[in-house]
């Protein structure tokens, strides 16, 4: 086969590259390639996004972008020798070359504690927590009232599950019964479902819609049997990247951003699977309890921790049946967990 001939600028530029030995970080990028992405997975020096058609690429970050996480979008630029189609030394031509330039300001970022309290991005521009719970294990209300603490802190939306009721017997459909009053009474959304009988499922589905969810809640719970459950058959085979090889892999330990139907996402990634809710301060407590949030201004201090306090509006709330005593008791449990962390440090 004929050697193609390079033109001269190819050759300068050729010779420019050998000669300065390209680092990744000052890789020369074509501006007029910028384009949109969201972050998918993001591990070290590099990160998986997808374009706005929905293609996976993988990119090299510049530095100084500070944090990025899962569902961040952000602005992309690809390498210049790749936009003239230059060849590789065996006349393939070289993968091409993505480099993240900037991070678009986020709605909302959902953050865990580290090692020695440090404070590390899990996702960001959260939509929906969708708090799974299930029969088996059993359903922790105290554990749902920290999970709606965190999406009303973000703020998202929330919606809890209430997943294998295939396995209720009368003791616990009571007791979904219970939650299912409790939560609505507040507000919140709370839909029974079964994988196994496909119930509930729908009605899952169509509450994903045009918005990005997360699914939380105890290992066990089912919610990688929903979703599977509820993902149009082609995205379960292209969903999944791995973070080591960007090859599609079945495995637990992957990030992915799933399609929906109706614009509904799913973002799924090992800092949002074992995510436990954190409140940094007692404000963002109280914040996060919608039916105490509307007395907390009423009480006679303004600083009123609704313990012990005289002219109590929340106490007195509670007394009047207009707070319910168990979430209440949450609420109590939760500051008292937040003291005892903070004085122990
Ligand atoms: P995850 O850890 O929350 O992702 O939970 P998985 O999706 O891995 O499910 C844990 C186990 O519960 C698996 O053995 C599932 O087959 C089972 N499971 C999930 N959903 C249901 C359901 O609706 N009914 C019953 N009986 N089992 C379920
Ligand atoms: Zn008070």
């Amino acid at each position: 086969m004929a050697k193609r001939r390079l033109s001269k600028q190819q050759q300068r530029r050729i010779a420019m590259l050998q000669k300065n030995k390209l680092k990744d970080d000052d890789l020369q990028l074509d501006e007029s390639s910028s384009q949109l992405a969201r972050v998918i997975s993001h591990h070290g020096k590099q990160l998986y996004a997808e374009t706005e058609d929905q293609r996976k690429i993988k990119c090299k970050i510049r530095q100084n972008l500070g944090d990025i996480a899962c569902g961040d979008y952000v602005l992309v630029q690809q390498a210049l020798h790749d936009t003239d189609q230059s060849e590789g030394a065996s006349g393939t031509k070289r993968e091409a070359q993505y480099v993240v330039v900037a991070v678009k300001d986020r709605d909302n970022l959902l953050v865990k504690t580290g090692f020695a309290g440090a404070v590390k991005p899990v996702a960001a521009n959260i939509g929906q927590l969708v708090i799974v719970t299930s029969i088996i294990p059993k359903p922790n209300a105290y554990l749902i009232d920290r999970y709606l603490t965190s999406a009303e802190n973000l703020p998202a939306k929330a919606l809890i599950v209430i997943n294998k009721i295939d396995q209720a017997d009368e003791e616990t459909k009571a007791l979904v019964d219970n939650l299912s009053r409790l939560y609505s009474e507040i507000g919140y959304r709370v839909i029974p479902s079964s994988v196994k009988q496909d119930i509930g499922i729908d009605e899952l589905s169509e509450a994903l819609s045009n918005t990005t969810s997360i699914l939380v809640g105890l290992s066990g719970v089912g919610k990688s049997s929903l979703v599977k459950k509820i993902l149009p058959a082609e995205e379960i085979k292209i969903g999944q990247t791995s973070e080591a090889t960007g090859e599609g892999k079945h495995t637990t330990t992957v990030s992915a951003l799933y399609h929906l139907k109706d614009n509904g996402i799913i973002i799924d990634s090992p800092g949002v699977r074992d995510f436990t809710p954190i409140n940094k301060n007692l404000e963002e407590i109280s914040n996060g309890f919608v039916d105490i949030r509307p007395f907390t201004g009423r009480c006679k201090f303004s600083n009123c921790s609704h313990l012990n306090e005289p002219g109590c509006a929340v106490r007195q709330a509670v007394d009047d049946g207009a707070i319910s005593q168990q979430r209440f008791n949450s609420y109590l449990r939760m500051v008292e967990e937040f003291k005892e962390a903070t004085t122990a440090c």
